[in-house]
């Protein structure tokens, strides 16, 4: 799929960026640089369409506060205002230890620490957006069947017949990326043995925005407040429950009944009776780095790039941080008019996103480590570590604000500022 050195054809169709998967990553680049001179073609497999009518697949996000000013920058954030609720608190506990760590989001002074979104109304609000986008053409449902990436630009022949010229590529095609793997860019990885269960559920009281992380022995289980419909009941909240594969294949195995007792050994009752209110969903997890993010005229984004346990539900939050700090390199490139594709430019995407997305991998691989087992000094070693971040409040404080997205050198549109 992969040659270079290819003169471009003058037939084809010239854009500035050619991005490669309209996924949630995808999307947000396109929307980005929808506001901008540059010209923009999106390829996906999915038709948006069916993709927005396609049957929820469980999975909610937690945006951190940055990203939400990133999505409000793109004009994403104004299609969601209905459907989202505030994480005001987090607590963390580790099984039934007493100890905990409880982040107050009225200690940094800047806001909810986040936002939960359910993945069927960001794509439907990225959708929304993109529609109304002048310097956009989306090509989907189709596919890259040919790239040619030569020294002057990139040429895509489409599956569908299109053939487009770009300057720059970008592979926003998910984990499983094809546009990285013919482009030789190989990847680290590996599997945690676990599987996230995935589930949606009511419940009898109310949430009040307060998220809760619970480390088991078999991994994190977490209960995230969603927004409870039009009028707000704070009574849905989502789960992501981490087990073993083997035992997780047994628990999806169950029926609603035998499920619902299962959920609620982990739940506990302090929120009254629980139903699970949709259907339930699998997804392995493991951890995955590409060994860069860019090759000649061709940058990574998202899934494609970086892959992560959701113990910390950053993936998205990593992948919407690299949007804001590529469109702004690209941005930049094209005021002091350079070749946006050129090596010198992609070169400071990557030195950009490099110590962000080494560091959250490391961390949440940590993490998981850490806290997915049952020793006893390990036990007793994290619990009393979680006991003293809660006692000391500057460091508290940082933990916080690093979950909220809002430390390190961050691109413009991370701080609330147009391109
Ligand atoms: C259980 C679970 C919970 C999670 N919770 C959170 C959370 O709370 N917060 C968070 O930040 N992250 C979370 N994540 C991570 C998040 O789901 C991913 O990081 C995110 O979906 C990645 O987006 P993406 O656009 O890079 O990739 P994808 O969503 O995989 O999109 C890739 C797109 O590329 C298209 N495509 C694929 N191949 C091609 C091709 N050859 N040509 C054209 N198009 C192609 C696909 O159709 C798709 O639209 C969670 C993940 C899991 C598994």
């Amino acid at each position: 799929m992969d040659r270079t050195d290819t003169p471009r054809p003058s037939a084809a169709e010239d854009v500035d960026v050619l991005i490669i998967g309209g996924g949630f990553v995808g999307s947000t680049i396109a929307a980005a640089l929808a506001g901008t001179p540059l010209r923009v073609a999106m390829v996906d497999t999915q038709d948006p369409a069916q993709a927005i009518g396609a049957e929820f697949d469980g999975r909610s996000f937690a945006i951190s506060l940055s990203n939400q000013r990133l999505l409000d920058g793109v004009g994403i954030w104004a299609g969601l205002a209905d459907s989202v609720g505030p994480i005001l608190d987090i607590r963390i506990s580790d099984g039934p230890s007493l100890m905990f760590l409880h982040y107050d989001h009225r200690e940094t002074g800047e806001g909810p620490m986040g936002f939960m979104v359910e993945n069927h109304h960001l794509r439907r609000a990225q959708h929304e957006r993109l529609s109304a986008a002048a310097n956009l053409r989306v090509f989907a449902p189709d596919r890259v069947a040919e790239l040619e990436r030569g020294t002057g630009g990139v040429t895509a022949r489409l599956a569908g017949g299109a053939t487009l010229s770009a300057r720059l590529a970008v592979a926003a095609d998910g984990r499983f990326s094809q546009t990285r793997a013919a482009a030789g860019i190989g990847v680290t990885k590996w599997s945690y043995g676990q599987t996230g269960i995935v589930c949606t559920v009511r419940h009898e009281r109310r949430h009040d925005h307060v998220a809760h992380e619970r480390f088991l022995p078999a991994g994190p289980f977490a209960i995230l407040p969603l927004k409870g419909g039009p009028e707000d009941a704070a009574n849905r909240s989502s789960i992501v429950w981490t087990e073993g594969h083997e035992l997780a294949s047994a628990i999806m195995a169950l029926d609603d009944d035998e499920f619902t007792a299962e959920l609620g050994r982990r739940f506990g009752g302090f929120m009254g009776a629980i139903e699970v209110s949709e259907h339930r969903y699998a997804f392995p997890l493991g951890l995955q780095f590409a060994e860069r993010m860019t090759d000649r005229r061709l940058a990574l984004a998202g899934d494609a790039a970086h892959a992560m346990h959701p113990i910390a539900g950053q993936g998205l939050n990593m992948g919407l941080r690299d949007v804001a700090a590529l469109a702004e390199v690209l941005v930049d490139a094209h005021r002091l008019g350079l070749d946006i594709g050129e090596a010198s430019v992609l070169e400071r995407y990557a030195r950009w996103r490099r110590f962000d997305n080494t560091l959250m991998l490391a961390a949440t691989d940590g993490l998981n480590r850490l806290f997915s087992n049952d020793i006893g000094p390990v036990r007793l070693a994290r619990d009393v570590g979680l006991a003293a971040v809660n006692k000391l409040p500057p460091l508290k404080r940082l933990f916080m604000r690093h979950a909220m997205g809002l430390v390190g050198d961050l691109p413009k549109l991370l701080r609330g500022q147009p391109l």
